[in-house]
């Protein structure tokens, strides 16, 4: 296997979250060479087409992440739940930035303190039984310098609800102190968003536009959103999404001190007889390289952060790297997104343009927003009326027990009605549990022949009644709105997901985390890892913006103390 000329840091993974940890290193002066398993997408690849993003899966279909989509049971005596047809994560520069809905939310202040905040509210005794949560090392004010930066970056439009302390009533009250407004207004609303708000309003509620990675103008050398409706599972032609591929990387490009390769698929990260890593072995083109380096980067995604590492075994980790302690795997959550609500209207809602990013948003019933003491869980959710109405997933609703499901009866239904039917999304808190956790298939393999990742996971009592309480709010808002019909779903299970945290956890304390505070692991120093897999919590909102604010840090930690780290 030839070996490749050294470099000071290798970055795996070069999407939203190695994607922007590229940027300050090369800004710093370090030789970074970006490991990347998928290629470059541009403009052009990016239609419009719901069958093609929604359905056909393009362009993960073809992907590397297609044969590597992980097993899930809830339980380990439980039998395995079917496997998805198709993995939510993109392979290419860029990552899965290409094609998500681009919600770009900070957690709030007591997500990072849930405990002792908690604790001193309620008493220890409102922590579910089984939870393993812990305090995050850092505080919202630790990371808010990065959240700043990460929005500036990659151009984030929204409306300050906290700036300084100063509450602003057209942003989120409920949000922790920000220094500055968002770079760009938010995304417009329609008359449908309009409705909502004021409704919300009415009822004493404080809705307020959502925060996105999205252009609502010119933005560098970007164009704004053109509001044309298939964002969800689609790229941007025209850029207005601020995916790391049209960001942070071209601009760590542009310093000439970051490599991107691209169709290069890492196998494992080698160590030392002292467990300090020495480089990543990868195959590009069915040639396997190693290439060593001075500090490397691990940003897969949950899912492959862990699954590389368990593979990674040598004799200082034979349980797999940074696995000594036996965390790797543990701690995982994944967002409690079911229970979802489903709400029929006598007039057309106008949503067939617009994106999912563009919506009303309530943070009234999340985190610890509103009084616990009467009520016997802890948590709760965002919710957020958004745009996004595509041909197939329209003509998919339901009747509403008003029509039969197929006939002539059922198109007559539809026809009326397709554009009067709505669902909101609904992020809700979820803990992570001592018997929720991942580690490698014993029989499902990749083509490589290596196991793939296996979930054992299932939502619990917690998660169970924060579905119902907030299925309820959701309810009665859609109901204050005119609503002639709301029909509820379940919550269902914890299959391989979009917003999977936890397995590589960041905190002090080695004896029940990967990472210390600064996202490097306690075991083998010069290994830093990225992505959602070190968050503790979820809060009730998406976790990119979060994962780059930390990857950011990381990444700034690393130049700051490159001796040190890099021995
Ligand atoms: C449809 C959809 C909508 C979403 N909407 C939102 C949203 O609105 N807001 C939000 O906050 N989050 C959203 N998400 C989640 C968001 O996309 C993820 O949180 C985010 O992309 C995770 O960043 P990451 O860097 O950890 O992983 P990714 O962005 O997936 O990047 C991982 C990269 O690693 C590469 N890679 C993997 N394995 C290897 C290997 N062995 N060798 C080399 N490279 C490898 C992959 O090719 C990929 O480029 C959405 C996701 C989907 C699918
Ligand atoms: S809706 Fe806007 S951000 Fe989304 S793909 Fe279309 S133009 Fe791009």
């Amino acid at each position: 296997m030839p070996t490749l000329k050294k470099t000071d840091v290798v970055v795996i993974g070069l999407g939203a979250t190695g994607g922007v940890a590229v940027l300050p290193l090369a800004q710093a002066g370090l030789e970074v060479v970006g490991l990347e398993a998928g290629g470059w997408l541009a403009a052009k690849d990016f239609a419009p087409d719901e069958l093609r993003n929604n359905f056909r899966a393009w362009p993960q279909a073809a992907q590397k992440a297609q044969h590597e989509i992980p097993t899930h049971r809830p339980n380990a005596r439980a039998p395995y739940s079917p496997r998805p047809a198709i993995h939510p994560m993109m392979n290419g520069v860029g990552g899965t930035s290409l094609h998500y809905w681009a919600q770009s939310w900070r957690l709030s202040p007591w997500d990072f303190k849930v405990v002792s905040e908690t604790t001193k509210r309620y008493g220890a005794s409102r922590i579910p039984k089984g939870s393993t949560i812990e305090d995050w090392p850092i505080t919202l004010a630790d990371l808010e310098p990065y959240y700043d930066i990460v929005e500036q970056e990659i151009g984030v439009s929204g409306k300050a609800g906290n700036i300084n302390g100063m509450i602003d009533s057209r942003g989120n009250i409920f949000e922790g102190p920000r220094r500055r407004e968002y770079p760009m207004p938010p995304l417009r609303w329609s008359e449908w968003h309009d409705r909502m708000a004021s409704v919300a309003r009415g009822i004493g509620w404080h809705p307020f536009p959502g925060p996105a990675a999205i252009n609502t103008k010119s933005y560098g050398n970007r164009s704004g959103c053109v509001y044309h409706g298939y964002c969800n599972r689609g790229g941007c032609h025209v850029n207005a999404k601020g995916s790391t591929a049209v960001t942070t990387i071209p601009k760590a490009q542009k310093t000439g001190k970051l490599s991107v390769v691209t169709q290069a698929h890492v196998t494992a990260i080698e160590v030392d007889a002292n467990g300090r890593v020495t480089g990543v072995t990868y195959i590009k083109d069915r040639e396997a390289y190693f290439q060593p380096a001075s500090v490397v980067l691990l940003a897969t995604y949950t899912y492959e952060n862990v699954r590389t590492l368990l593979l990674s075994k040598s004799k200082a980790f034979p349980n797999g790297l940074s696995n000594n302690h036996g965390q790797v795997g543990r701690h995982y959550f994944s967002h409690n997104q079911g229970a979802g609500v489903q709400a029929l209207f006598p007039f057309n809602l106008n949503n067939w343009y617009g994106l999912p990013a563009q919506g009303v948003a309530i943070d009234d019933w999340a985190d610890d927003n509103f009084d616990h003491a009467p009520l016997d869980f802890i948590g709760g959710g965002n919710m957020f009326v958004y745009s996004d109405r595509r041909p197939i997933s329209a003509a998919s609703m339901s009747t509403f027990g008003k029509a039969p499901a197929w006939g002539s009866a059922w198109k007559k239904f539809v026809k009326e009605n397709a554009d009067r039917w709505h669902n909101p999304y609904l992020q809700k808190t979820t803990l992570p549990y001592e018997d929720n956790y991942l580690d490698l298939d014993p029989t499902v393999k990749d083509p490589l022949g290596a196991p793939v990742c296996r979930i054992t996971a299932d939502f619990k009592d917690n998660e169970r009644k924060i579905a119902a309480f907030m299925q309820d709010k959701m309810e009665q808002w859609y109901r204050a709105a005119g609503a002639v019909a709301v029909q509820r779903g379940p919550l269902g299970t914890m299959g391989p997901t979009t917003h999977a945290y936890g397995g590589t956890r960041m905190g002090s304390n080695p004896d029940t985390n990967v990472v210390d505070a600064w996202g490097f692991s306690h075991e083998a120093p010069n290994l830093g890892i990225l992505g959602a897999s070190v968050m503790g919590t979820s809060g009730a909102h998406n976790p990119t913006l979060t994962a780059q604010a930390l990857a950011w840090r990381t990444a700034g930690h690393l130049a700051k103390n490159w001796k040190g780290i890099a021995g």
